[in-house]
């Protein structure tokens, strides 16, 4: 492989030149929303610019261009996730996607007796959308524990997988440990026990090569705008014979063959899923990100987050009174931290004037802050674009306004 030239790579992503608070930016929030390289924003801005149209109802160049535009996102994200584009549900984003299932597939199969297993690290969207199909159908929500270096505790998680249970939610990379999950393994126990595996994949696509078909999962939810496209565009993945068998989520058009009012009949999946007019830039910029992101390479992309992940563990561990959340052996490029003697939020407001972006607070997984038993941590999260010298910037910033707290 030829060497990369990541300045290069850097000046691809427009924002990243900016300065808050008159301080170079420092963007440490990239599993929170990834920025955006002009690829994916002139992808976009041609869309508007040249072949805006509807998709699937008009026949003139306009609407055919349209159509094939937003048809060739779906090609391109089937090969990213190495599962073929029928299988594929474009939607707004791994909220809507992981609600398509719970509705479609868990709500009308669920029932009084039967139980959901979730694990601790999950997002609130692997967690909610269940509790309401547990509150409709009366199944139970059981929760798999973790480690204390923030690990799947699989033993535990195995020894929930009784046959009362249906369905099995984990999140592939969890976006406040960094952990990264042994989603093959666990969906093949999974399987042997008939259970059917929802694999949240949000944190897991930006960073890291992926290949849906041999996890061997049902269903697979990932986010556009943590892997460089725009927000509002999102994908489920889902076998085949699921898909088949769900009832839509939405009704409305561009999801039939015939409405009439005695019986409508829907389209074949996946567009029975895909109801009204979709995000047609959206999948457009997706498409553009995809292509963006394969050009340089996932195994590529993942060997300089690592670089940058190992240089940031290394530089914070020499900030006194630092503790990192999260410290499994897998892990991807995000480091959960706090500071002794200093609020969450007030270091990453006083950070934020050093011009260095991180998130503080629950990352929406307050079951995870409540099995640290803490109410909020920061989190520094990095992709590829970063710089070493960002790292170190960031490290000096900490120090800084660490002195001013204490
Ligand atoms: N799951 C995980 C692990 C996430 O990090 C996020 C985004 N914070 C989501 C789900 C939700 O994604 P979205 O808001 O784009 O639907």
């Amino acid at each position: 492989a030829q060497a990369i030239d990541w300045s290069a790579v850097r000046t691809d992503f427009p924002l990243l030149r900016r300065e808050v608070h008159g301080k170079p930016l420092i963007y440490l929030d990239s599993a929170n929303t990834g920025q955006k390289p002009v690829a994916v924003i002139d992808a976009v801005d041609d869309f508007f610019r040249n072949h805006n149209a509807n998709v699937s109802r008009a026949v003139h160049a306009l609407g055919t261009e349209a159509t094939e535009a937003y048809e060739a996102a779906r090609g391109k994200l089937a090969r990213f996730l190495n599962v073929r584009g029928d299988e594929l549900v474009l939607c707004s984003g791994t909220t809507f996607a992981l609600n398509l299932v719970a509705y479609s597939w868990a709500l009308p199969r669920l029932k009084a007796g039967d139980a959901i297993v979730l694990t601790r690290m999950e997002h609130h969207a692997n967690i909610v959308p269940w509790q309401l199909v547990a509150e409709r159908t009366g199944a139970t929500i059981e929760v798999a524990n973790i480690t204390d270096d923030g690990a799947l505790d699989l033993e535990h998680l195995y020894s929930l997988l009784t046959p009362e249970v249906k369905l099995l939610g984990v999140t592939h990379v969890s976006n406040v440990l960094g952990t990264v999950n042994p989603v093959r393994e666990v969906c093949r126990e999974a399987r042997k026990r008939g259970i059917v595996t929802v694999i949240d994949g949000s944190q897991a696509a930006p960073h890291r090569p992926l290949d849906v078909a041999a996890i061997g999962c049902d269903f697979y939810a990932i986010t556009g705008h943590k892997m460089a496209g725009p927000t509002g565009t999102g994908v489920l993945w889902a076998r085949r014979e699921h898909l088949a068998d769900m009832p839509p989520f939405l009704g409305g058009g561009e999801m039939i063959k015939e409405v009439r009012f005695d019986g409508t009949v829907y389209a074949d999946a996946p567009h029975k899923f895909e109801a009204g007019t979709p995000n047609i830039a959206g999948f457009v910029g997706l498409g553009a990100a995809v292509d963006y992101l394969t050009g340089i390479g996932m195994a590529t992309i993942d060997a300089r987050e690592q670089a940058l992940l190992a240089h940031a563990t290394q530089a914070l561990s020499e900030v006194p009174g630092l503790r990192i959340f999260g410290t499994a052996r897998e892990k991807a490029a995000v480091i959960s931290f706090l500071v002794e003697g200093a609020h969450a939020h007030d270091l990453a407001t006083l950070l934020d004037l050093e011009g260095v972006a991180i998130r503080s607070g629950h990352h929406c997984a307050h079951p995870l802050m409540q099995h640290f038993g803490v109410p909020a941590t920061c989190r520094a999260s990095l992709a590829f674009y970063n710089t070493f010298e960002e790292i170190d910037a960031f490290v000096a910033a900490l120090l800084k306004v660490r002195k001013l707290l204490l």
